[in-house]
């Protein structure tokens, strides 16, 4: 690996145009592969300083370094924040005017530009790549590379074409950039891109000033309240949640109770979220309630925490949208409040979902993934980097679990309760049951359904006083998360499993956790 020296034109750039001293990381070793001609493909976790990866290489070799970012709403600001340190910058989409553009592609022709940042659409235009047949290149960058996996959330289908700036210009070193990447996330990156020649670069994905958080959804809005009050008053933050009108009812309950939220949802006018998002980066201590659409490329370096009321739809998703916390280094909090509705929720979704069985069962691996995060007793960020195929010893000592560490029990005859319970109701044709009314069934419940389905006759009725109604919907959750119960249709009805006939069968025990009681953190001061 080569490490920059003071005569190397490299850190001489870092020094005069960004005014930092040393380079982070890997950043060396990346910038040297591109300056040199290679290609280099970089996995980097949110914050790690990818864009200096090509910003320098840019500004090192002859021409111009053309950027793939499928963000256009930010290229303005990109483009704006080199120019202030005098690097000649500007982009092409489709808001600029057509003067705007001609004088673009002018000064472009002209090399009078360090940095062009496009869109990935916009190569898929003659005009644009003949434009560039006309323009010395310096290299070609493609952020957000993950958006050509077709298995990621967030696939762009005009990113498998972009394979067609090595065919035209072999002898231009690329460089792919994302903080998303498995390991099989990665080889399909390599493969879509033609860069299997290209130098891996894998940082480590640890956010180690970042405490993770899963605890069980009880009343979400109000442990949300508590949680900004005691641990995050004043602060900035991001709070995620599924449905554009979750986002409306949280935004309105934390202003209700004088905390200074905005909504942003695909659903807002454009106008408004970009008042929203540029509120968001410009002032102190705002809180974005959001869905996931809001996020990606947003550097605002002191969001101190993100708190999910829904439970993501995957690990990587929990790690991307988690890591726009503490970007400065600061400590930040990942929060997650997850319950039994969101099990049934999220599986109903895979089940009715458009596309083939292959695409379900990605979604379901997905799922199952994020489930066993949020069900671990282990230390929760050895198993978030784990699930990036990284090794961390565990016992980080900033997480719940190794905080308060959760207690295993032996779940098994409540486990057969509730699957024989099921079992029962599964034989009554052309009617589904849900979790409702398994519980109601397990305490012996006397509800109007109850009687009209008879089901104070079943053998199982009232079986399941010895627990609580939390408990019961607690071992369902865990059941549903260890794929030994599943749910079908649109109305989750509770199906059993190939695995739930070795639980009844006796041949298989059931761990499940306890939910110790978790303390808050002690109230901080309000920052002045
Ligand atoms: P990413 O794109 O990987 O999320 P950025 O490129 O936006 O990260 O960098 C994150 C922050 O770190 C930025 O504020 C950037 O200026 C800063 N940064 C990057 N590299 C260095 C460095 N070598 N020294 C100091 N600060 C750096
Ligand atoms: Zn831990």
């Amino acid at each position: 690996m080569a490490t920059a020296t003071a005569t190397d034109p490299a850190l001489d750039v870092l020094r005069r145009v960004f005014g930092y001293d040393s380079f982070r990381g890997e950043q060396a070793a990346i910038i040297d592969t591109v300056v040199g001609g290679g290609d280099a493909l970089v996995l980097m976790p949110t914050g790690g300083g990818k864009s200096l990866c090509y910003q320098i290489p840019a500004l090192v070799r002859a021409g111009t370094g053309v950027v793939v970012s499928p963000l256009i709403a930010l290229m303005q600001d990109q483009v704006d924040a080199l120019a202030a340190l005098g690097v000649r910058a500007a982009f092409l989409n489709s808001t600029l005017s057509l003067e705007d553009r001609r004088a673009v592609e002018r000064a472009l022709v002209a090399g009078e530009l360090d940095l062009l940042y496009v869109a990935p659409e916009g190569l898929r235009s003659r005009a644009t790549l003949d434009l560039l047949d006309r323009t010395q290149i310096a290299l070609f960058a493609i952020d957000e590379a993950h958006c050509v996996s077709q298995w990621g959330h967030d696939f762009r289908p005009d990113y498998l074409e972009l394979s067609v700036l090595h065919q035209r210009w072999p002898s231009v070193p690329r460089i792919a950039l994302t903080a998303t990447a498995t390991a099989a996330t990665r080889a399909e990156i390599a493969q879509r891109l033609d860069l299997e020649g290209a130098r891996h670069f894998v940082s480590s994905f640890d956010r180690p000033n970042i405490t993770y958080r899963i605890v069980p959804k009880d009343r979400p809005e109000k442990q949300l309240l508590d949680l900004l009050r005691t641990e995050h008053a004043g602060e900035a933050g991001i709070v995620y949640c599924l449905s554009r009108a979750s986002v409306e009812k949280t935004a309105a309950t934390l202003v209700e109770n004088g905390i200074q939220a905005l909504p942003y949802h695909a659903g807002l006018p454009a106008s408004v979220r970009a008042a929203n998002q540029s509120r968001f980066l410009r002032e102190d201590g705002l809180v974005m309630v959001a869905t996931i659409a809001f996020g990606m490329g947003i550097d605002k370096p002191d969001v101190r925490f993100v708190a999910h009321l829904d439970l993501p739809k995957s690990v990587e998703g929990y790690y991307q949208e988690t890591g726009r916390a503490g970007r400065d280094g600061l400590p930040s909090t990942a929060w997650l409040a997850y319950g039994l509705a969101d099990v049934v929720q999220q599986r109903k979704l895979i089940e009715t979902s458009d596309g083939d069985a292959a695409h379900r069962r990605n979604l379901g691996q997905h799922l199952n993934a994020m489930l066993a995060l949020c069900e671990t007793v282990e230390c929760r960020r050895a198993q978030l980097l784990a699930y990036f195929g990284q090794t961390h010893p565990g016992g980080c000592g900033s997480c719940d679990t190794c905080q308060a560490p959760p207690e295993a029990w032996d779940g098994t005859v409540a486990a057969q309760k509730v699957l024989s319970t099921v079992f029962r109701l599964d034989r009554e044709r052309g009617q589904s049951f849900g979790v409702g009314q398994v519980v109601d069934i397990l305490l012996g419940r006397d509800t109007e359904k109850v009687r009209r389905f008879r089901h104070q006759e079943l053998s199982v009725f009232g079986v399941g006083k010895d627990l609580s109604e939390n408990e019961w919907r607690a071992v369902v959750r865990q059941l549903l998360a260890q794929g030994l119960l599943t749910v079908e249709g649109v109305h989750g009805t509770l199906v059993l499993t190939a695995g739930s006939g070795e639980v009844l069968a006796q041949r298989r025990e059931v761990r499940m956790r306890h939910e110790p009681a978790r303390p808050m953190r002690a109230p901080k001061a309000r920052k002045g």
